[in-house]
């Protein structure tokens, strides 16, 4: 990387020193910003120099100016994106203009007496990817301001977004409307990821550079910690695709490869590097360029183009961590923090750990991503797909997570945060009572037993065994060790945790699921080549028969961790029974084994397989005496029913599984398992939900399998409902046109005083 242009280097630098001594003078918010923008024109040779700054009502307010009329000052507003203020404001990019009466965003304000100047440049002061106002210089004469000079002035941009959010504008009464920080109540629907609801103060994900480290008096130091800080990154880039393994040209393997090469790329350093010769500190150089790509990333429609955005700003995150020494430090958080970020992945998540945050809050993500999954069961409230929510929020907001509506209340007034917290009190009464009823049975009232199981895959899942008051687990994810892990677990640990989830249900049943990975679940170290429709691509059951080796690893260490024990093991998306067949007869092998080896054998083998490919319905009489029991698989059931991705926003909600065809299908199902004399059991989402839970129940359904939080509300809903008028009041209604009987099932329940 060659030098930076000298000519850069002396103005943003000059511009620096003298904002530096400016900003240390005890003088009053308005003579602040009227020496800035003298000392702004005066070094930058231009005849004008104004700052506009963001009104709450999303105008552009002039706020001091050098050269034009200063009886604009506080009157003169431009409406959002409007002007050549507005589009630099809204793009977020510099406006650079020779001729800028001619531009078509050209607004003539004749009050502020610019009639003369002909050349203009404006640059956003962002804060965090958010546009606090724009700081413009205007000549008389037509000339294109150099790239230097953009440089210098984006710089200072930077600074005084520091000086401006630092807040003592707000004290003075002229910058009455200037909005330095957000203030108004806000709210924003997003998906609900994991169900609850939380209060507490905003922490963001990625690290913002504190405003005491924004200027250096050692420009060579600062320089030399980015360029270390830069070969840090390198190497950390490095060591994970070599963890990451060259015969795996996965998913991740392709966005590692795109950071390190963005990471690497000599006009981001250079970028980073001409910053801090200028005499930012390395914190705020990166800063300085992370609000660029952020600022970019939020307008970007083009989702190509938002990747590669991301990527950037996922890498500049990276070196300010570097910068910072900081990994993740879970505790210099707030008591009551809520996590905001544009993304997180499920190992950031673990990260932080268990206690560490109330809720969790992204702008991407999806439901059944293995995040939501780490939230469950780190057992924070989750709301994805907030659009625009790092625009929305700063650090130390107040917020409301309503994760029942999916909404997200930004900075409430007191009326909503009292009833809102009527309603976590009345969840906790909730709580009470389903405390009070763990230890009894789920019976209905014309006594149906009906038995509740717990959904689990990590861990500290488990511990939620005896907490919630499950019968047993009905669904243990296995691959959840394999997609938190770096690498392949060996045995031992698959051994330890299948022993651990055996020990902690002290002889309740564990019906462990084998490897389902594949569709959203890609493992870097196991995955080749991208599919064009990964959920109805090589996953599950076919991932584990095509790799005998790792399958049979598995199978290994589940009948390790049995030790002579009880044995329940099913198979994913099987979808004839020869896949099933195939299956069970390596688990049997492995158990052959065992013995072979003077290792004890389980004292029984339970096998069984998930119901999620809807061709497998009739293949269950064939499962006659060869399969013990079957779970259904709800979340992928309706995805190959309905032909709707379950990850695809557009098409997940669409249709309904309290649909006539839907429960008729169910209904199919448990009357196919029942005439084989099969136990059947549905560990979907859905069974964890009391209105679905009815339906289930109605149909017949005895055993439902769920996430921890769902076993009191579904017990207290199968306490007080009549199993049997429920069934003759559902039942007629499976040949209905209805596209849902969702609101029709909502009525009966109220009828039947069900408690949903
Ligand atoms: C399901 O598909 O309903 C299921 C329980 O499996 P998973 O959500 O892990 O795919
Ligand atoms: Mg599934």
């Amino acid at each position: 990387m060659g030098p930076p242009p000298a000519s850069f280097t002396a103005s943003a630098r000059l511009l620096l020193r003298k904002l530096r001594g400016l900003m240390a003078e005890d003088i009053g918010a308005q003579e602040r910003l009227d020496r800035i923008v003298a000392m702004i024109a005066s070094t930058m040779v231009a005849d004008v120099c104004s700052i506009y700054l963001r009104t709450g009502a999303e105008e552009m307010e002039l706020s001091a100016t050098e050269g034009l009329d200063r009886s604009a000052v506080h009157t003169t507003r431009l409406r959002k994106g409007e002007g050549l203020v507005g589009l630099a404001s809204t793009s977020a990019k510099p406006v650079n203009l020779s001729d800028a009466r001619h531009h078509p965003a050209f607004s003539y304000r004749p009050e502020t007496g610019e009639d003369p100047y002909q050349s203009f440049l404006g640059v956003p002061i962002l804060r965090g990817g958010r546009p606090l106002g724009v700081l413009v210089v205007q000549n008389r004469a037509q000339r294109h301001y150099a790239e230097d000079e953009v440089e210098a002035l984006q710089t200072t941009a930077t600074v005084l977004a520091e000086v401006v959010s630092a807040g003592n504008l707000l004290a003075e009464a002229r910058f009455g409307d200037i909005e330095t920080r957000l203030s108004r109540p806000e709210q924003l629907d997003g998906r609900v990821f994991v169900e609850g609801l939380a209060i507490g103060r905003v922490v963001m994900h990625a690290p913002i550079a504190p405003p005491q480290a924004l200027f250096s008096d050692d420009p060579v130091r600062e320089e030399q910690r980015l360029v270390d800080a830069l070969a840090a990154l390198s190497a950390d880039f490095d060591a994970i695709l070599t963890d990451v393994g060259p015969r795996a040209p996965g998913i991740v393997r392709d966005v590692m490869e795109t950071q390190k090469l963005l990471a690497e790329d000599t006009s981001w350093a250079r970028r980073l590097i001409e910053a801090a010769r200028a005499g930012l500190a390395a914190e705020a150089a990166v800063e300085r360029v992370r609000n660029e790509h952020r600022a970019r990333l939020q307008n970007a429609r083009d989702p190509y183009l938002r990747d590669r955005l991301q990527d950037l700003e996922s890498i500049d995150n990276r070196l300010l961590r570097i910068l910072s020494g900081a990994v993740i430090d879970r505790n210099s958080l707030p008591e009551d923090a809520i996590l905001v970020a544009r993304d997180l992945s499920a190992a950031e998540l673990l990260d932080y750990g268990q206690g560490a945050f109330l809720a969790v809050l992204t702008e991407e993500g999806g439901p059944t991503s293995h995040a939501a999954i780490v939230a469950r069961a780190l057992g924070g409230p989750f709301i994805g797909r907030l659009p625009d929510l790092l625009r929305h929020v700063e650090p130390g907001d107040l917020v409301l997570v309503d994760a029942e509506q999916g909404r997200v209340h930004m900075r409430p007034n007191i009326e909503i945060v009292a009833s809102f917290r009527e309603r976590v009190a009345m969840k906790q009464a909730a709580r009470a009572e389903f405390a009070l009823i763990r230890n009894e049975p789920a019976v209905t009232l014309d006594g149906r037993r009906i038995h509740l199981m717990l959904n689990a895959g990590l861990s500290m899942d488990l511990d939620q065994l005896a907490d919630s008051g499950a019968e047993g687990i009905g669904l243990f994810r296995t691959e959840f060790q394999f997609l938190i892990a770096d690498s392949l677990p060996r045995l031992s640990d698959q051994i330890a945790l299948y022993s651990q989830a055996i020990d902690k249900a002290e002889g309740k049943p564990v019906q462990f699921r084998t490897l389902d990975l594949g569709g959203d679940k890609v493992l870097p170290y196991l995955h080749g080549e991208r599919e064009e429709n990964p959920a109805l691509g090589w996953r599950a059951i076919r991932i584990t028969l095509d790799r005998p080796g790792l399958f049979r690893r598995q199978l290994r260490a589940l009948v390790a961790a049995a030790a002579g024990r009880e044995l329940s093991v099913m198979f994913p998306l099987v979808a004839n029974f020869a896949e099933f067949d195939a299956a069970r007869a390596l688990l049997e092998k492995e158990a052959d084994w065992a013995e072979r080896m003077g290792k004890p054998r389980p004292s029984a083998l339970r096998v069984g397989a998930m119901v999620e490919a809807p061709a497998f319905l009739w293949q269950i009489p064939a499962l006659k005496d060869r399969a013990q029991f079957l779970s259904v698989g709800t979340n992928d059931l309706m995805q190959y029913l309905f032909a709707a991705d379950r990850a695809n926003p557009r098409v997940a909600d669409r249709y309904d599984i309290l649909s006539p065809g839907a429960l008729s299908f169910l209904r199919a199902t448990r009357l196919a398992a029942e005439s084989a004399g099969i136990t059947i059991s549905i560990c979907g989402e859905a069974a964890g939900h009391p209105l679905e839970a009815m339906a289930f129940i109605a149909l017949g359904f005895s055993n439902l399998s769920m996430p921890a939080s769902s076993i009191g509300p579904v017990k207290r809903l199968t306490r007080s409902l009549d199993a049997g008028c429920a069934a003759g009041a559902i039942l007629p209604l499976l040949s209905s046109p209805e596209a849902s009987l969702r609101p029709i099932l909502l009525n009966l329940a109220k009828e039947f005083g069900a408690m949903i």
